[in-house]
C-alpha cells in the first residue's frame, strides 16, 4: 500500500475521528479509543490499536496511517539547543527548535511554509508564502523528535503567521489540550502573532493558552516600515482589542520586541512602548536580533543598550526581561536551518526563513 496516498490519522480531533469511525463501520464511541491510542499511547501502527477488531482495523488500513514523520536533518547547538528539519508544504521544508533550558523544555513549532506577512527582518518573511502546515504536521513536530517526551512548554512561534492558517492550528491546540489528546495544560501553550485583529479573537474566546504579539516598534510609521500588518491592523487597536480580555490571571499576553541598535533601542521608544502597553497586563520580551544574511541595514543592539532599555521599561511600570540568545551556532532564529536546506534543494538564494519574533 503507498503511505503517501493514505490520510494521517495524527492530526484529527476527536469529532474527525468519529467521522472516520463512522465511515469503517465503527460506533462512535471507537473514536475515543482511537485517540487514546493516537494521541496517549502513541502507537507507531494501526495494528497496535489492538482493542479495535482485526477486520476494522483492515478497513482503517485501506484510507489511512497513522501519519508520524520523523525529521529529515537535524542539527545540535554548543548550548542543547536542537533544530529539526520537516516536510512541510509542497516541496518546502519547516522547522522546530527543541529548546531545553534548566527544568523547562521548549519547543518552538512551525505553521506555514513561508509566510505572507512579509515582516522585512525575518528570513521566513523573504521566502514568500508556500503553503499552510496541515494539523497532522503541526502536531507530527511535537510528536515526533526524540525528546517529545520531555517537553514542558510548545510556542508557535517558528515559520509562518499562525492566525494565517487558523484552523489548523486551533486543531493542533485542540489536540494539544483536550483530556482525549495529549492533556496539555493550555498555560504551557503559547501562540505568537504580529496582530491579526480576528484571528486573535477567535484564538482567545475558543482556547486558553497564551498570546504573543509581536511589537518591535511602539510609532505606527516606524513598524510600518518592518512590518507591513500594521496597515491593517495598527497594534495600537490591537491592544485595544486586547485591552477587553483578562491577561491579568490564568492566561498571559507577552510582547515581543526585537532590538536593532540605533533603531528601536533608546528611551524614546521605551516610553512610547510603555505608554502603548498601559493597561494590558502585558509582559515583555526583548529579543536580541540574530542577523541574517544580506541584511546590512539592521545591526543587534548591544548588551548593555538592551539592559539599559529593561531598566527604563521596568522603571515605567512594564515587566522586562531579555530573552537568553539560544543555539546561534546552528542558524536557531526561525526559519534559518529551513531556508537554507530550501535554498540548497531548489530555490533562489532570497527564498529564505525566519527571525524569532
Ligand atoms: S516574523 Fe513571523 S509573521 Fe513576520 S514574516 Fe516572519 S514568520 Fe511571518
Amino acid at each position: 500500500m503507498d503511505e503517501n496516498k493514505l490520510t494521517p490519522l495524527i492530526g484529527l480531533t476527536l469529532p474527525e475521528l468519529r467521522e472516520v469511525a463512522a465511515g469503517v463501520g465503527l460506533k462512535p464511541f471507537a473514536a475515543k479509543q482511537m485517540a487514546a491510542w493516537l494521541y496517549q499511547r502513541r502507537v507507531s501502527s494501526i495494528d497496535e490499536m489492538t482493542d479495535l477488531s482485526k477486520a476494522a482495523r483492515e478497513r482503517l488500513k485501506q484510507a489511512y496511517c497513522i501519519g508520524l514523520e520523523p525529521p529529515v536533518a537535524r542539527a545540535a547547538s554548543a548550548d542543547g539547543t536542537v533544530k529539526y528539519l520537516f516536510e512541510g508544504a509542497g516541496d518546502r521544508r519547516v522547522e522546530a527548535v527543541y529548546i531545553p533550558d534548566r527544568d523547562r523544555a521548549t519547543l518552538c513549532v512551525s505553521s506555514q511554509a513561508g509566510c505572507r506577512m512579509g515582516c522585512t527582518f525575518c528570513m521566513t518573511g523573504r521566502q514568500g508564502f508556500h503553503g499552510n502546515l496541515t494539523a497532522a504536521r503541526i502536531i507530527n513536530q511535537v510528536m515526533s523528535i526524540p525528546e517529545s517526551d520531555r517537553l514542558t512548554n510548545i510556542v508557535f512561534m517558528g515559520m509562518g503567521e499562525p492566525t494565517d492558517n487558523l484552523e489548523a492550528v486551533l486543531a493542533a491546540v485542540e489536540i494539544l489540550t483536550e483530556p482525549w489528546g495529549m492533556a496539555w495544560s493550555p498555560k504551557r501553550i503559547t501562540v505568537s502573532s504580529v496582530g491579526n485583529i480576528p484571528g486573535m479573537k477567535r484564538l482567545i474566546e475558543q482556547t486558553k493558552v497564551h498570546l504573543a504579539l509581536s511589537v518591535h516598534s511602539p510609532f505606527p510609521t516606524e513598524r510600518q516600515g518592518i512590518m507591513p500588518v500594521e496597515r491593517a491592523f495598527a497594534v495600537r487597536k490591537v491592544l485595544d482589542m486586547l485591552r477587553g480580555y483578562d491577561f491579568a490571571h490564568q492566561r498571559r499576553l507577552s510582547v515581543e520586541y526585537i532590538m536593532w541598535s540605533g533603531f528601536n533601542d533608546d528611551d524614546m521608544h521605551a516610553i512610547a512602548l510603555s505608554r502603548l502597553l498601559r493597561g494590558t497586563a502585558a509582559r515583555v520580551n526583548l529579543i536580541r536580533y540574530h542577523a541574517i544574511d544580506g541584511d546590512t541595514a539592521r545591526r543587534p543592539s548591544a548588551k548593555d543598550t538592551m539592559e539599559a532599555f529593561r531598566d527604563k521599561l521596568n522603571s515605567l511600570g512594564v515587566t522586562a526581561t531579555i530573552r537568553a540568545s539560544r543555539g546561534e551556532d546552528i542558524d536557531a532564529a526561525c526559519g534559518m536551518l529551513a531556508g537554507k536546506d530550501n535554498d540548497k534543494n531548489n530555490n533562489s538564494p532570497e527564498d529564505n526563513i525566519c527571525q524569532t519574533r
